[in-house]
């Protein structure tokens, strides 16, 4: 239940708990439209400032932007809703007394207040509404690059899709960590893996050493896919993923074939297709997952300890696009 403070709310007031135990009259007004602009995610948002490093430090200035926003410190408490801890969105209800609840925890209380047992009728908070629509957070992946601010509820919505969320290097040991941009420079400066180009919907016929684990092919796109070669006793597991945070933009499938080097066992191969090609930020190190391609020992060629295979890789659709 502990959120993670946000970045680029540092202080100039305090705005400490008094939203939900003060007791105050009902000063709602029934039926009154609330005209606050909306909580659409906006990029930089409007203060001056806004490079340098990472959007957390956009706010930082003065705490003061052009258009009379204010930063704030505050107990993140406060925003969310009493019953379930969840952040607090419109619509918010409150008791007779004052004491908020989403509408979600309002449905099961039955009319009656956590708090102070009175009645929960219809009453809409829009003061606090207000509040929440209007409070902007930057991004947890604002040292990745983000620069959107978000509106309060909405942050973990925008971070479970955002595009700068951290890749993981799966080398044993490795604890890097960055921009799928920064995690490829990674691998060529720190581990110094050879990145193989290619085309998509093309063939492209290469070697893997048998106890060689990962091999990295970089699409035009700039797409990074791993080809991971699990050797076992019975073979060699092998398996593509594409590394990126999330399962966004576009979808790819692959076909793997290994082939005998040897020109009298030309007709023994194995073959794999696989319609989903699986997406991962790699936390937590790789996994084989659903598809995978077992090439028997006989396959592997014994002068060279290598497993000549055919890869294609097929960019099938850009599906919707991510925040
Ligand atoms: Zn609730
Ligand atoms: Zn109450
Ligand atoms: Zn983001
Ligand atoms: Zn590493």
């Amino acid at each position: 239940m502990v959120r993670r403070s946000g970045r680029g709310t540092p202080a100039t007031a305090e705005l400490g708990g008094h939203a939900t135990n003060t007791a105050s009259p009902p000063a709602e007004k029934p039926g009154q439209e609330r005209q606050v602009p909306m909580g659409e995610e906006t990029v930089g948002s409007g203060l001056q400032g806004g490079e340098g490093g990472g959007g957390a430090a956009e706010l930082d200035a003065a705490g003061r932007g052009a258009d009379l926003e204010i930063s704030v410190k505050m107990d993140p408490r406060v925003l969310e809703c009493s019953v379930c801890f969840e952040p607090l969105r419109p619509p918010i209800y409150q008791c007779e007394v004052g004491h908020a609840v989403c509408f979600i925890c309002r449905g099961k209380l039955c009319n009656t207040c956590h708090i102070c047992s009175r009645g929960i009728g219809n009453c809409r908070c829009f003061a606090l509404e207000q509040v929440v629509d209007t409070i902007k957070m930057a991004c947890s992946n604002a040292d990745l690059g983000c620069d959107k601010m978000i509106t309060y509820y909405l942050k973990e919505n925008h971070e479970i899709s955002c595009m700068y969320a951290p890749c993981f290097c799966p080398e044993d040991g490795c604890s890097f960590k960055g921009s799928t941009g920064s995690l490829l420079n990674h691998f060529v400066a720190k581990h110094e893996w050879s990145q193989t180009k290619f085309q998509y919907n093309k063939a492209l016929r290469i070697s893997v050493k048998r106890h060689s684990r990962f091999k990295l092919f970089v699409g035009e796109d700039m797409s990074m896919f791993l080809l991971v070669n699990i050797f076992t006793h019975i073979g060699n597991a092998l398996t593509l993923i594409c590394i990126r945070p999330h399962e966004c933009g576009s979808s790819y499938s692959s076909m793997i074939s290994a082939v005998h080097g040897a020109e009298e066992d030309r007709g023994r191969y194995v073959f794999q297709m696989d319609p989903h090609v699986t997406s991962s930020s790699l936390n937590g190190g790789v996994q084989l997952g659903k598809f995978f391609l077992m090439v028997p020992p006989y396959l592997v060629d014994e002068s060279t300890d290598e497993v000549t295979i055919n890869l294609r890789i097929d960019m099938k659709s850009s599906a919707s696009s991510c925040h």
